[in-house]
């Protein structure tokens, strides 16, 4: 297995220079030369696996052995101790068609955990054996920053910044990146919204010199790591709800911001996973919803919503995606990021749109159907929904359909977002984890929305000791 650029112009690499690469170096986003297919025999073995084993069987396929599976193993258990519950991504039946893939059990309770914590021990690992300075540089809408800081924070060799929009994540959120006290961890709180954040970060590491000379590493889903951890819990659920059901095919239900978590689905679906459809759940930014719908990917004005990790209108990883509907034709995603630049917008039609609608569903959730999703899974079902899993639920009600199963995605607890859950009247028990970062110190330095200034502190950060 070796990897290559949407854009064409990444020679073929291994597993780990494409993990440290990030970002493709010609601006392309990395993908694997082929997509392995499982064979269903094979399928049928893993149904018995525990989740740390079929992490270990998944990446057999796209590690192109570069790492002794002892080590490998090692990485994947110590990843996976942190998280509160034996089965890691656990799966709860709510009613005949409706599962929730509980995804939040991790040390800061989102489902970025589960690639983050894995990301953190292979930076941590590379570091080690290459001996070589790792400068991990992210954007956050609130869950990415607060799971790679927790993944490498005090880490020999690395340092970590991370930028999130000031004012625009939730209070816990603010609190579980800001909080921690290790010197080798730097967060920059800056004027603008996350969109803007994510543009910082992209065109630093577009800028090949700065890249190489700050020893920069990417902990976004435009590395090509994350999403490939993401693909494994879509198999373990498929597997855990076959068993108890006999059902031969189910759809997932995804809430997604930067495309990065449905098209680990989308992934695990071309690798032989029997996905029906891929729902894809957005709030008021509804980009990905548009384009589904009527093939014009084009960003509308943001929106501050109740779910602000989904507050995002540029999905970085739905090139990824592009490049697989338009067959696999870098020239084409050339010119349509070219286009998408100049002009602001990227539209499909014909076959291409039919094969989109084909294989997802859309819906994007306005505020109060959000809310009242909440509200009515409390009261019928007991079961208290966090605002970004409500919208995966109210579009997996959307898509209802009596014969099917659709597992929706549940990415976040609902603690850290007690400003949505307040205003639904629902007084919450905080986790001892969450309710203790009230009382601790903060530390975040505040910048304008300029390039210039990030890269000021950045440079301050790295100079020091
Ligand atoms: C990041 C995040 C999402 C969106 O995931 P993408 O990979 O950006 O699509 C959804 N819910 C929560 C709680 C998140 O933190």
């Amino acid at each position: 297995m070796e990897y290559i650029s949407t854009r064409g112009n990444v020679g073929k690499i291994g597993f780990i220079d494409a993990f440290m690469m990030g970002l493709g170096n010609d601006g392309g986003l990395l993908v694997p030369n082929e997509i392995p297919v499982i064979p269903a025999a094979t399928l049928k073995e893993w149904q018995e696996l525990s989740y740390q084993e079929l992490v270990l069987a998944i990446f057999s396929y796209f590690t192109n052995g570069e790492i002794p599976d002892e080590d490998l193993k090692a990485m994947v258990y110590a990843s996976y101790s942190t998280f509160r519950d034996p089965e890691v991504t656990p799966v709860r039946r709510i009613n005949d068609q409706l599962y929730l893939l509980e995804l939040f059990h991790g040390p800061t309770f989102a489902f970025k955990d589960i690639a983050l914590q894995f990301m953190g021990q292979l930076y941590t690992y590379v570091a080690a054996k290459q001996n070589k300075k790792i400068h991990i540089l992210g954007a956050t809408s609130g869950d990415t920053g607060a799971s790679a800081i927790e993944g490498v924070k005090g880490k020999e060799g690395i340092k970590i910044c991370i930028l999130h929009p000031h004012g625009k994540v939730s209070k816990v959120q603010e609190l579980q990146m800001t909080t921690v006290k290790e010197d080798n961890v730097l967060n920059l709180s800056v004027d603008g919204n996350f969109d803007d954040c994510q543009r910082m970060i992209k065109d630093l590491f577009a800028d090949l010199d700065f890249k190489a000379s700050n020893h920069l590493a990417a902990i976004n889903s435009i590395n090509f790591v994350r999403i490939l951890a993401q693909t494994v819990y879509y198999f373990y659920a498929y597997f855990q709800v076959v068993k108890q059901t006999d059902e031969k095919q189910v759809n997932f239900s995804v809430p997604t911001g930067n495309f990065g978590d449905i098209f680990a689905g989308y992934l695990a679906k071309r690798m032989g996973l029997p996905v029906g459809k891929l729902i894809l759940a957005t709030n008021e930014n509804n980009i990905l919803e548009r384009f589904i719908l009527e093939g014009v990917y084009k960003p509308g004005d943001f929106r501050s919503t109740y779910s602000p990790s989904m507050d995002i209108q540029v999905a970085s990883n739905f090139e990824r995606y592009l490049y697989y509907v338009l067959g696999e034709d870098s020239a084409q995603i050339r010119k349509l990021m070219d286009q998408f630049k100049a002009e602001g917008q990227i539209v499909i039609s014909g076959e291409a749109l039919s094969k989109v609608q084909a294989e997802f569903g859309a819906h994007g959730v306005q505020g109060q159907e959000c809310l009242d999703t909440i509200k009515k899974y409390e009261a019928e079902n007991g079961y208290l929904l966090d605002p970004h899993s409500a919208c995966g639920v109210a579009a997996a009600d959307k898509y209802k359909n009596e014969n099917e199963i659709t597992v929706s995605l549940a990415t976040a607890h609902p603690a850290k977002f007690n400003e949505a859950i307040e205003l639904c009247g629902i007084e919450q028990q905080f986790p001892e984890q969450i309710s203790s970062l009230f009382e601790k110190e903060q530390r975040q330095t505040r910048v304008g929305g300029s390039l210039t200034e990030v890269v000021r502190e950045l440079e301050k950060f790295y100079n020091a000791r």
